[in-house]
């Protein structure tokens, strides 16, 4: 089912729903069965899976050369997808990304998307490779996600890349696009970025789920200036405790987010990694019950494959 008909089906009331990361090569889909296990009481009709883009390794030869091998770690998205929903009977959103695919190949995995049931998309640009200092598309892909959007609504609409293919049967993807309260990195300033966010609604994407955020009221007002923007479609927040005070610093490095000076102290003064956990914990149970208040949609969490304090959050919540 589409997410979006999950939530007009809700009528108002908050969902609860969680994205993985798909399993490390060599590693087995109990893993994933483990991550997912524990959150099936709090019924989510939705499971996202992410996509990591292939990085560059080096591989020593015994003359002693280093080779650039490209290699992907977590190769499993859409496997991972058809697992849960044969095994969990809900809906499976598997993350597409430009990095690392031409638009023939994105065509060629839609059809499969198609052919496995699956209903809705978070269509993305992809993170840079670690080994990029910023993000390169593929030569036959694409550099923004807007332009991958319009590769799905055009399979909405039965129009394939090549004009030659005869009787070409409309997908009907649900798209989702990502959104960030507290701008994306690369854009100058937050007017733009929401110019680019409104391109993506208004070619077709039919649901935001945002980048984590530790203050509601940046979600107010993001879903706020949404509205005024002419922006109209389910705004779904994404959610991450605090787990370990490293945190402090790696959360801001890496999703260029602020964390509030009442939160940032709280763990600083925390005298183990224990206490630091229940702090996140609790903050994040206070940030869930307003953001119900606030008509949140959904509550979605990345719980990076560790369960327990999701579990934790969405007991006292749900
Ligand atoms: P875009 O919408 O393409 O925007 C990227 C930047 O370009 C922005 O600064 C935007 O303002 C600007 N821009 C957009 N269009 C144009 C244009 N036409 N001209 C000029 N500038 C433009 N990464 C992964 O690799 N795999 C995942 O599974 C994954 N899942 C994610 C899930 C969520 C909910 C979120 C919030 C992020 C996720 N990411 C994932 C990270 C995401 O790929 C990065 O944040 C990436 O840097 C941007 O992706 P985007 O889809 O927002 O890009």
């Amino acid at each position: 089912m589409k997410i979006t008909d999950h939530i007009t089906h809700a009528n108002g009331k908050t969902l609860f729903s969680f994205e993985l990361l798909p399993p490390i090569k060599g590693q087995s889909i109990q893993q994933i069965y483990n991550a997912i296990d524990p959150l099936m009481d709090f019924n989510p009709p939705f499971i996202d899976v992410t996509y990591l883009r292939e990085d560059y390794i080096y591989k020593q030869h015994e003359s002693g050369l280093l080779e650039k091998v490209a290699y992907r770690k977590r190769p499993s998205t859409v496997a991972t997808c058809a697992a849960i929903m044969n095994r969990y009977k809900v809906d499976a959103v598997p993350h597409l990304i430009c990095g690392g695919f031409t638009r023939e190949e994105t065509e060629n995995a839609l059809i499969d998307l198609q052919f496995l049931g699956i209903d809705n998309v978070l269509v993305l640009r992809g993170d840079a490779r670690k080994s990029d200092s910023a993000f390169i598309p593929t030569p036959g892909g694409y550099s923004y996600a807007s332009e991958l959007l319009q590769q799905v609504t055009d399979m909405n609409t039965g129009k394939y890349l090549h004009a030659d293919i005869e009787s070409s049967e409309k997908t009907d993807f649900c798209i989702g696009v990502a959104g960030y309260p507290e701008k994306h990195f690369e854009s100058p300033n937050l007017d733009t970025d929401f110019k680019y966010l409104k391109l993506k609604v208004d070619l077709g994407a039919n649901f935001i789920v945002t980048q984590m955020f530790f203050d509601n009221q940046k979600y107010k007002a993001f879903v706020d200036k949404c509205r005024a923007n002419g922006i109209n479609v389910p705004v779904i927040p994404g959610l991450k405790p605090i787990t370990n005070s490293k945190q402090l610093i790696s959360l801001p490095k890496t999703f260029h987010l602020d964390i509030p000076l009442e939160l940032s102290e709280a763990v600083q003064k925390c005298k183990s990694e224990k206490e630091v956990k229940e702090v996140g914990i609790e903050w994040m149970i206070e940030q869930c019950r307003g953001l119900k208040e606030l008509g949140a949609p959904v509550l979605h969490f990345y719980t990076m494959g560790n369960p327990e304090p999701t579990r934790r959050i969405a007991s006292a919540v749900f």
